[in-house]
């Protein structure tokens, strides 16, 4: 399902919960705490109106600053952040949440996800995380809730343990790791997926297929491969700290691949990831409550 934002040509998505998000939006990780501010300012005045941050980044107060001081209602952005690995125990995370409403200065984030399984924690319980979610979601303080870096037979112990669907699946996805298997399960249990380092950290923008797709077309390999990712119909939040490339990033509705293009980019999938494996990662990280 998709549709037109007044903002402008980001088409939205819609979510199994009712709710709609641009399909386009602005990442910032690894985005210094002290840059985010004026990153995310640059962002919202280009036009961006989805940010994704996450507790794991410390940048989230950034991202609330550049929110209230940009002029916008709002209802007009659409924030996600993420549970951090350290918090996953129920009143953990309960604090947590407090701590990333507070950060943004807000009464309620329209997305909120478990940013890892971590399987290998926890006694292997990420389901009663997703309970405390599910929470959040019902006191309206999350407007959706989700999960990142899910595999399939996680997903499945969530449903068949709760009951409730999560509204997207954000996983690494890129044309070296085209997660084809991975989107169609999404895809059948009404899950809509986000593609995280959808230019693989620029990893795949010397690739000569991309190189020869983007000469044909007259547009940068970046763009091709963000519009890659449109088509395909999946969720992303490419992330810079350059103004042109922002502003780049953000050209990507003017033109469109042929079914051709999108196929031979496809299939130069090569099940290559440049993060973790959610099945083996199990980092905890450092210690909750974050820096001043
Ligand atoms: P991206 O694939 O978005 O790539 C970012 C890198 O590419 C930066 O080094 C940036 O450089 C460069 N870049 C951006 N645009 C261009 C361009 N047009 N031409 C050339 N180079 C460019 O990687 P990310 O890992 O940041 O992923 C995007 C977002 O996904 C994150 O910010 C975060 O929100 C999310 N994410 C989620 C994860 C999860 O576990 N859920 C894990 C990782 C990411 P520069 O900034 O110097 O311009």
């Amino acid at each position: 399902m998709s549709d037109s934002t007044s903002g402008g040509q980001v088409p939205s998505i819609g979510l199994n919960d009712g709710r709609a998000i641009p399909q386009l939006g602005f990442g910032v990780f690894q985005i210094p705490p002290e840059d985010t501010a004026a990153a995310t300012t640059r962002a919202l005045e280009i036009g961006y109106r989805h940010i994704d941050t996450a507790e794991m980044y410390r940048n989230e107060r950034g991202v609330g600053e550049a929110i209230a001081r940009s002029g916008l209602d709002r209802s007009e952005v659409f924030v996600t952040s993420k549970l951090n690995n350290g918090v996953h125990r129920p009143d953990d995370a309960r604090r947590a949440f407090d701590d990333t409403l507070a950060a943004l200065g807000s009464d309620y984030v329209d997305l909120f996800l478990i940013h890892w399984p971590l399987p290998g924690q926890y006694d292997g319980d990420f389901v009663s995380t997703w309970q405390t979610l599910i929470e959040f979601a019902e006191d309206g303080r999350a407007r959706s809730i989700g999960v990142s870096n899910f595999q399939a037979h996680h997903i499945d112990r969530l449903l068949a343990e709760t009951g409730t669907v999560p509204a997207v699946n954000q996983i690494e996805a890129h044309p070296y790791l085209t997660q084809d298997d991975l989107r169609r399960y999404d895809r059948e249990h009404g899950i809509s997926t986000e593609a995280w380092s959808p230019i693989a950290q620029g990893k795949v923008l010397d690739d000569p297929v991309i190189a020869k797709v983007a000469a044909a077309s007259g547009k940068s390999p970046a763009q091709v491969v963000l519009r890659w990712h449109i088509q395909r119909g999946d969720i992303i939040f490419p992330k810079s700290v350059t103004p042109s490339r922002m502003q780049e990033n953000f050209e990507i509705f003017d033109f469109a691949l042929s079914d051709e293009d999108v196929a031979a980019i496809t299939a130069l999938n090569r099940n290559e990831r440049t993060g973790p494996d959610p099945d083996t990662f199990n980092w905890l990280g450092p210690p909750h409550p974050r820096p001043a």
